[in-house]
């Protein structure tokens, strides 16, 4: 049953130096979505976050929830949107990340790329909101061209166990150019690549979050295959200042813009750097590799960098050392997420 978690007020209400408009977040309560939340309140928006629950927490929220400029609402974007709210701009999050979590109920999360984003499009296309789709990587399936460029096709098993989140994505890329051509809307897509970071769910299933938790915890690390396959992980705070670059860019760029760090390694050696930052005595343990599980990605970020000026910040040891802090807190039963003291302080922290 949809519930809206605090009554929606009038765009500016109760706080002041908001003045970048409406901002609506689907998937807000996620992994990526509070980190935008929060950078998008910082900016001087009222943010929206719009979500089902399914992945996402409440406590990701814990900073912003009494921020009188954020509302929360509990909806599923694959049905009819709760309201016909005046938003200026829209950023589609929502859908689970994880394989673990896409996999369990294939055709919803098949649903929510493709039904979820219609309505989000369709209420960008009545209020003339410029709207955000939160595509993938995984677009690029197991890719035969290293690194990824944007103008590479992919090469994707259209009926495969991943094939609810590729083809889902895929999809989605279409309905929003689509969407583009036929109504004149705004529509900025980012190709994200492995984004790792806090509040990622330690029972997410995706490997920075498992190797951590794992470590932590003195169980097996758990390598799927024989842990050659290689990912480019990204430090979230980098990605979400190249969502922003990308949403405030001046022009649309007329494809998909891949967002990623191009610093590759080996799931091994994610493992093995790990197990050094984590101080941990865990043994690595290998496991069957999942099916269509692709061996190599690396983000080609050359438009990024030229067009949004651009690139990943924070180099992976430094942002194994945040996300490890993080996930002591939480399994230490610590809250790891403070409560902001105020816009004002949010946004100095954010321009420094
Ligand atoms: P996440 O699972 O933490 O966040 C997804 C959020 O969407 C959750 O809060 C979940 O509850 C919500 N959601 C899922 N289905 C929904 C539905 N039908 N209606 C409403 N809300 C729904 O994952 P994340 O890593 O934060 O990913 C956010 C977005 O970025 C996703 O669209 C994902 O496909 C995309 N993405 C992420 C990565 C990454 O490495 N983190 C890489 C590529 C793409
Ligand atoms: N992986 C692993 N152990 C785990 C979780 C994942 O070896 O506990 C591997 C997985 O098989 C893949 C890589 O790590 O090769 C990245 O997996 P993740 O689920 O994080 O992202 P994706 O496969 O969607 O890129």
């Amino acid at each position: 049953m949809n519930r809206v978690i605090k009554v929606l007020k009038p765009v500016g209400s109760g706080r002041k130096g908001i003045d970048r408009g409406r901002a609506l977040v689907a998937g807000g309560a996620g992994f990526l979505g509070s980190h935008l939340c929060e950078r998008l309140l910082a900016d001087g928006y009222e943010v929206i976050a719009l979500d089902n629950f399914h992945t996402g927490k409440r406590y990701n929220l814990a900073g912003i929830a009494r921020d009188a400029a954020f509302t929360c609402v509990k909806h599923d974007v694959v049905d009819t949107l709760p309201m016909d709210l005046a938003v200026d701009e829209i950023y589609n999050l929502a859908c689970p990340a994880s394989p673990p979590h896409y996999q369990a109920d294939p055709i919803h999360t098949f649903k929510t790329s493709v039904l979820g984003s219609i309505n989000l499009l369709e209420l960008a296309r009545r209020h003339n909101a410029k709207i955000f789709q939160a595509s993938t990587s995984e677009v690029y399936g197991d890719p035969l061209v290293h690194p990824q460029p944007e103008g590479y096709f992919g090469n994707v098993n259209t009926h495969g166990p991943r094939a609810c989140y590729d083809e889902g994505k895929r999809s989605a890329e279409t309905l929003f150019f689509d969407y583009s051509r036929t109504y004149g809307i705004d529509v900025r897509v980012a190709r994200i690549f492995n984004t790792y970071g806090p509040r990622m769910q330690p029972d997410d299933g995706r490997v920075v979050s498992n190797f951590i938790v794992q470590a932590l915890r003195g169980d097996d690390i758990t390598v799927y295959g024989s842990g050659t396959q290689t990912r480019s992980f990204c430090y979230v705070d980098d990605l979400i200042e190249g969502f922003v670059r990308l949403m405030q860019a001046p022009a649309a760029p007329n494809h998909p813009v891949n967002l990623g760090n191009p610093g590759e390694f080996t799931i091994m050696e994610l493992a093995e750097l790990v197990l050094d930052y984590t101080n941990s005595r865990s043994r690595i343990v290998h496991r069957p590799l999942p099916v269509d599980d692709p061996r190599q990605r690396k983000p080609d970020i050359s438009f990024a960098r030229h067009h949004l000026g651009w690139e990943p910040r924070i180099a992976l040891s430094e942002g194994l050392a945040h996300t490890t802090a993080y996930f002591e807190a939480l399994l230490g039963g610590r809250q790891p997420i403070a409560p902001r003291s105020g816009r004002q302080a949010v946004r100095a922290a954010v321009m420094s």
